[in-house]
């Protein structure tokens, strides 16, 4: 007997559960078989964490959909017809990791490519064709790294291609047939009014921030042109002059109207998005969808943005972040963890204390664990977890589970995965070097068991990896040390340490608590610890503070430890 997943999906009343519960109820009404979750991003140089909200979320909704027994994709256009609007500062390599873009580089794109369609502007790394190609293959990798694109019906679209093979065409001379309607949309939201809501791509210069409709050729498919200027975020962007004629497959409708469009296109049933649009595009668009295109607006599912250590992130305030960058400091199920959490409560990401997260990842586990042996000795139904007495008794609610289910892709380990202390591990990261040496360290402090396999021993290494990339980065003060040849302590001083040294020679078992204690006595018995703590630390790693010695003692092991102490006597 084992749990019954479905029936946990059944009864939750997780968000993204419930959202999925809403989407197939408007997929079934409209006669469907398969939900569609949409989401979008623009490849700017880097998507942040931020941006990845869209995606996840869409995700969570996706793969609850089907645990409800309905079938689900996600469908992902990434904006490659948008012009660029400036050029970011920082951008991603190819491995994904943040770099500057080389100032006289980034001079040359803003003063070449401003307002280009992106999918023309070349690779500034030279490593894909284009820009988009580029950003695109970091941001899908990172997906895969947290097993998204292989646990869920994933579909990527390209808008400029969709144009391009004329697959859109028939919404593009809508808009350009029905231009009074579209304007009388707009003017009801007192909009800037265009002629024609549609930009073509200059065919001088690829522009397509900057070029204006003047005459619409219905037989011929193709429209007259003049490549003027525009504002484009804050600053104008000149044309090029050119005037003439072009495919109505070479351009791309106002954004508002696009949005519309891809409901139609594809068919959306549900799409997460940043709030901001609830006020605005989502009432701007949804017109356009019904009266321009027949199709009712999917179901919003809004979230809020998250701040980083309390800031807005931004590439020029240099506090951008992207799931390349978290991957080398949690484990992918733990980055999934963090977009469980409600989307319409403002978050933010205390970099500082990121081990708090892991910890709070640890203990749902431990627990969803335990409640998952209770249900499978008969001891509680899944029915009965939401029940006051089942949270006081410290079951696992029905959304817990499903929390880690979804985070783990379904895939729940037969066991409980070892998981090290974070903090802990952050210590043992810094002060070994191989696989080898963190087995070593980890079985004399009782973390490892005798029999520990292979799996499980990668495991627990690369989280010891993640813990020291993150303590020596962002981690507080305390955490971030380094073990070089220690400095001389002078009179009293020197005794306490001798004492200590007599004491830990005489340890029975070479264990956290115990080293603690037995330091802290001497400590505390002999000398003011306010003071006398900064001191011993200053002169072990040469700063004033460090983590607790008991810790750091354990972890260095008894013979690396008295050999510290002996030299600095
Ligand atoms: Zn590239
Ligand atoms: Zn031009």
């Amino acid at each position: 007997m084992g749990v019954d997943w479905q029936k946990l999906f059944q009864i939750t009343p997780f968000w993204a559960v419930e959202a999925a519960r809403k989407g197939i109820e408007r997929a079934r009404s409209k006669g469907k078989k398969l939900l569609t979750v949409k989401c979008a991003n623009t490849p700017t140089g880097v998507l942040h964490i931020g941006n990845a909200n869209d995606l996840i979320r869409s995700y969570f909704i996706a793969k609850s959909a089907e645990m409800l027994g309905f079938r689900a994709r996600v469908v992902f256009t990434p904006d490659d017809r948008d012009p660029a609007r400036g050029f970011p500062p920082v951008i991603c390599d190819m491995k994904g990791d943040i770099v500057e873009f080389p100032q006289d580089l980034r001079k040359e794109f803003e003063e070449k490519y401003n307002g280009v369609c992106v999918a023309l502007i070349p690779d500034p790394f030279k490593c894909h064709t284009t820009w988009v190609e580029h950003f695109l293959s970091v941001y899908l990798a990172e997906l895969d790294a947290l097993g998204i694109r292989e646990a869920i019906k994933f579909e990527v679209y390209s808008p400029h291609l969709l144009y391009f093979h004329g697959e859109w065409d028939k919404y593009v001379e809508k808009v350009l047939k029905e231009k009074e309607k579209v304007k009388e949309i707009y003017r009801g939201f007192k909009q800037h009014v265009r002629e024609f809501a549609f930009s073509p791509i200059c065919e001088k210069c690829g522009r397509i921030g900057t070029t204006r409709v003047l005459e619409y050729d219905e037989k011929g498919k193709r429209v007259k042109y003049v490549c003027g200027g525009r504002h484009l975020k804050k600053r104008t962007v000149e044309g090029c002059g050119y005037e003439g004629w072009t495919s109505i497959r070479n351009g791309k409708v106002d954004w508002y109207i696009e949005w519309a469009l891809d409901w139609a296109y594809f068919d959306v049933d549900i799409e997460p998005f940043g709030k901001d649009h609830l006020g605005s595009s989502f009432r701007i668009s949804p017109r356009f969808a019904r009266e321009l295109f027949g199709v009712q607006e999917p179901i919003p599912v809004p979230y809020e943005f998250f701040t980083v250590d309390g800031k807005k992130m931004s590439g020029s305030r240099g506090n951008l972040y992207n799931i390349t960058e978290f991957l080398k400091m949690l484990e992918p199920e733990i980055i999934l963890y963090f977009y469980t959490k409600r989307p319409m409560t403002q978050r933010d990401i205390s970099l500082r204390n990121l081990n708090l997260l892991v910890d709070e990842w640890d203990a749902l586990e431990a627990k969803v664990f335990s409640t998952l042996e209770a249900i499978e000795r008969g001891e509680i139904k899944e029915e009965e977890l939401d029940r006051k007495e089942a949270a006081e008794k410290g079951y696992a609610s029905s959304q817990e589970l499903v929390i880690y289910y979804l985070c783990m892709h379904g895939k729940i380990p037969e066991k409980k995965p070892l998981r090290i202390p974070y903090n802990f591990a952050g210590v043992v990261g810094q002060v070994s070097k191989g696989a080898r040496e963190i087995r070593k360290i980890l079985m004399r402090t009782g973390h490892l068991p005798e029999d520990v396999g292979e799996k499980e021993l990668e495991r627990v290494v690369g989280r010891v990896r993640r813990a020291a990339y993150w303590a020596r980065k962002y981690g507080p003060e305390f955490l971030r040390f380094e073990v070089k040849r220690p400095g001389k302590m002078k009179g009293k001083d020197r005794e306490i340490v001798r004492e200590i040294m007599g004491r830990l020679e005489r340890l029975e078992r070479w264990e956290i608590e115990e080293i603690q204690t037995a330091v802290h006595s001497v400590i505390s018995s002999r000398a003011d610890p306010r003071e006398f703590y900064p001191r011993i630390y200053t002169a072990l790693l040469g700063k004033r503070c460090g983590p607790k010695l008991g810790t750091l003692f354990s972890v260095l092991g008894r013979e690396k430890t008295l050999e510290l102490l002996k030299a600095m006597c």
